[in-house]
């Protein structure tokens, strides 16, 4: 039963004591029973409650109708019983309180024993390592990397570039057009960059000669997706421009740079070619790095060279003079300066150089067959 304050029988000291011990031995007993911030809420307003606490309650039924000769030592054991109380109610609280930061100490504890779990790290996408292999060959030889947008008007992808509008070297690819462009002028049409050239352009218009640049980055053709094509893939570029770049130099930069890629054995070979941004222009070839140019893998047939002992890597060529017209103004003079340009499939040479036979297989992503490249 829960203990409540009766009036005194009488003012001795042997009542006194005993009423005194009875109430502090309720006030231990439910002290000891607080495990919440409510039921300390609820003890302390038992107690002390200025309406009908316990202690208002002692004062009202002890002190007040002592008589008056014990008034003062009443009054005195009154007092030292509420210290008692608000002490009791006070370490209670902190009881509460230390209680919790243990149990907190105890659900937040770290057990460094632990194995720790276990994160694989990544690794370059086999385009990308190929690219960044490339781009390391060139910047050992002095070129900056450039890179410029993916989204790019009909004047960078193609008039800069010596294509003018219905010239006949458009039709060579199939370009994704942004819809909706058909208000614009021509030149300002927002198209899919189908190569990084424009990036040749953005870059002489804000840089005087000399230049050498890499250009490295994604570029979009209407082609639907098979083993040897994709709607999205991977070129570098780059461009050499100076005073008296002659295509000896071409010639040497690349030989230099395929050997330094895929091996010092290799050897080039050049063809001519046609592109609107070069003139001449040239295909290059370096002997099979697979066969080692024999066409013959033992008794079968080396298949990536198709049994020639080449294989056909890169186009090239000086810039055309039509395309320095464009950027004349910033330095770019024809009868002054001139240059080589040179652009490559990233994937085609990732394709080679891992012997495998679906481009569809590097877009597909399955780190099964990515780790194997890791
Ligand atoms: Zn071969």
């Amino acid at each position: 039963m829960a203990y409540t304050v009766s009036k005194l029988k009488d003012y001795s000291q042997a009542t006194l004591d005993k009423a005194a011990e009875k109430l502090l031995a309720a006030l231990e007993k439910e002290a000891a029973e607080v495990k919440s911030d409510s039921d300390w809420k609820a003890f302390r307003d038992r107690w002390m409650a200025r309406k009908n606490g316990l202690l208002a309650q002692v004062n009202d039924l002890w002190l007040k109708p002592a008589p008056k000769e014990a008034k003062r030592d009443v009054g005195q054991r009154v007092n030292e019983l509420k210290q008692r109380v608000e002490q009791t109610i006070e370490s209670a609280l902190q009881g509460l309180q230390s209680g919790a930061s243990v149990s907190r100490l105890e659900s937040e504890r770290l057990d460094i024993t632990l194995p720790g779990i276990h994160r694989p790290i990544g690794a370059e996408h086999p385009i990308i390592k190929t690219m960044n292999e490339v781009v390391a060959v060139f910047r050992d030889l002095g070129y900056s990397v450039q890179e410029g947008p993916e989204i790019e008007t009909d004047y960078y992808n193609f008039e800069a570039l010596n294509f003018p509008p219905n010239h006949p070297a458009r039709d060579m690819q199939d370009t994704l057009f942004i819809a909706n462009q058909q208000a614009k002028p021509q030149r300002e049409q927002l198209v899919l960059r189908t190569h990084t050239s424009p990036v040749q352009i953005r870059t002489m218009e804000k840089m005087k000669p000399p230049i050498r640049i890499v250009i490295p980055g994604k570029v979009y053709r209407n082609d639907p997706p098979d083993a040897s094509h994709s709607p999205v893939f991977h070129q570098i570029e780059g461009l050499a421009v100076d005073t008296k770049i002659t295509f000896g130099d071409l010639k040497g930069t690349l030989d230099h740079a395929m050997k330094a890629f895929f091996g010092s054995s290799v050897k080039t070979s050049f063809r001519p070619s046609f592109f609107p941004f070069t003139e001449p222009s040239a295909e290059l070839m370096v002997s099979c790095f697979i066969c080692g140019g024999s066409g013959r893998r033992g008794s079968d047939p080396c298949r990536p060279c198709k049994q020639t002992g080449w294989i056909e890597i890169l186009g090239c060529g000086m810039v055309d003079p039509n395309v320095f017209q464009f950027v004349k103004e910033n330095g770019y003079d024809s009868e002054k300066v001139s240059g080589f340009a040179f652009g490559m499939g990233a994937d085609r040479i990732a394709l080679l150089k891992y012997e495998v036979d679906d481009l569809q297989l590097f877009f597909q992503n399955d780190v099964r067959l990515l780790r194997q490249f890791a």
